[in-house]
């Protein structure tokens, strides 16, 4: 390895110019390059679901091109170029045939979209939106168009569904659970965003799933599994994200969930790094913001030669729904405790304490969504 190799960053989502802009905050200099499979343009992921709640056209949610990440960050940056392999021993990286040098490899190439297996000769008219690129794909098939069903009723199915009947599109939304968020909210809370989407029009399709989707003029037939038929112009798949890891297992990097890193974000491999959503980081698969910034924050500290453990604080997540405001701080993942709700109608305030009233986790919906900030402060740090 040469000392002029650069530090090499793969993908340039939120983690990879988060990374980019802390180092910058400290060394001008430092040769950085970034290598993206999409245009490079920079943008902030979640106003994705916001994009008819605020007006906003797809091009209008972009916040810098690509050229000027470059004049800004003072960085080389390859757009539209797949990285397809990893040679850590050689300090390597793989673009097809190329080989690329570098001094230290950061890993922030995001999750992949789950695609569902579903029988049908329509599947030209699914979309899942995971990048601008994707957004910009959808909002042009979208025009003239008014019927959207949604697959999946996660936290980015019900923020879309949200934001598309704010642009008075029609919305159904099809999920094999029996309420919104299993994963991440309490019953009483999900079923609270439940009625408040129902009250503006979304129509659930709960504990079914969609069979067949059959081409039916210029829309799409929905066979959902329960016997129902929906119409649609448009499909969105929203059934969950899994983290990039194929390129790092092949190249013998410990994967798990995600890529495996240490709190210093290091992988197995000498010299290589991950963070954001392709990563696990001390066992969390956390793909939210919050935790990407805290990570960048630190390895920029380690990569200009400062070791550095990035420490979790609380990762309150806030849910897109402005027709029920939602806040969730989930527990850890095995905590011992119970879950404590109160409610009034559509506001809902859950606490998850431990045996010794300890506060684990909350969610709040409505009008106790004010709230979060105080119940983040009363909830330990992940890293405590
Ligand atoms: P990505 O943004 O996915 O970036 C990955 C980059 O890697 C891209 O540039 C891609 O082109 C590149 N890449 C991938 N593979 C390769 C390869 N082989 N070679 C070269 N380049 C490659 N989080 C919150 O905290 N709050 C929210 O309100 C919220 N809302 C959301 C709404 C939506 C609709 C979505 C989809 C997500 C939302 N999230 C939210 C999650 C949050 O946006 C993500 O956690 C975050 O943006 C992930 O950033 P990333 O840089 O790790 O990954």
């Amino acid at each position: 390895m040469s000392e002029q190799a650069p530090i090499v960053i793969v993908g340039t989502g939120l983690s990879g110019f988060s990374l980019a802009k802390e180092i910058r905050k400290q060394d001008r200099e430092m040769p950085i390059l970034m290598i993206t499979a999409d245009d490079g343009f920079s943008y902030s992921k979640p106003m994705l679901s916001t994009g008819f709640t605020k007006g906003k056209e797809a091009d209008e949610l972009a916040q810098a091109t690509a050229a000027a990440m470059v004049e800004q960050l003072n960085i080389e940056l390859r757009t539209h170029t797949t990285v397809t392999g990893i040679d850590s021993a050689a300090h390597q990286l793989l673009i097809g045939d190329e080989r690329l040098e570098y001094r230290k490899l950061v890993l922030a190439w995001g999750a992949d979209v789950i695609r569902l297996d579903i029988a049908g000769d329509a599947h030209e008219h699914v979309y899942s939106i995971n990048d601008l690129m994707d957004y910009r794909a959808f909002r042009q098939a979208l025009a003239g168009k008014r019927r959207v069903a949604i697959m999946g009723a996660g936290l980015i199915g019900c923020e879309f569904a949200n934001d598309l009947r704010n642009g008075g599109y029609e919305v159904d939304v099809i999920a094999p659970s029996d309420t919104v968020m299993p994963g991440l909210l309490p019953k009483p809370a999900a079923d609270a965003v439940v009625a408040a989407l129902t009250d503006e029009g979304v129509g659930f399709h709960l504990e079914t799933v969609v069979e067949r989707l059959e081409r039916d003029g210029d829309g799409v037939r929905l066979n959902l599994a329960n016997g129902e038929t929906l119409a649609a112009d448009l499909v969105i798949s929203a059934v969950g994200l899994r983290p990039r890891t194929e390129l790092a297992a092949a190249a013998g990097l410990e994967t798990a969930r995600g890529i495996v890193v240490n709190r210093a974000l290091e992988t197995s491999a000498e010299d290589v790094y991950a963070l954001g959503d392709c990563a696990e980081v001390d066992g969390h698969v956390l793909l939210y913001v919050l935790p990407l910034m805290a990570c960048s924050r630190a390895l920029a500290k380690s990569l200009l030669g400062t070791r550095t453990e990035v420490a979790y604080g609380t990762m309150p997540v806030m849910v897109k729904t402005p027709c029920c405001p939602t806040a969730v701080c989930p527990p850890p993942v095995n905590a011992e405790g119970d879950w404590q709700v109160e409610q009034d109608g559509r506001n809902v305030r859950a606490l998850f304490r431990d045996a010794g009233g300890t506060l684990l986790g909350f969610a709040v919906t409505g009008d106790y969504a004010m709230e979060k900030q105080a119940l983040a402060k009363e909830v330990p740090p992940i890293h405590g």
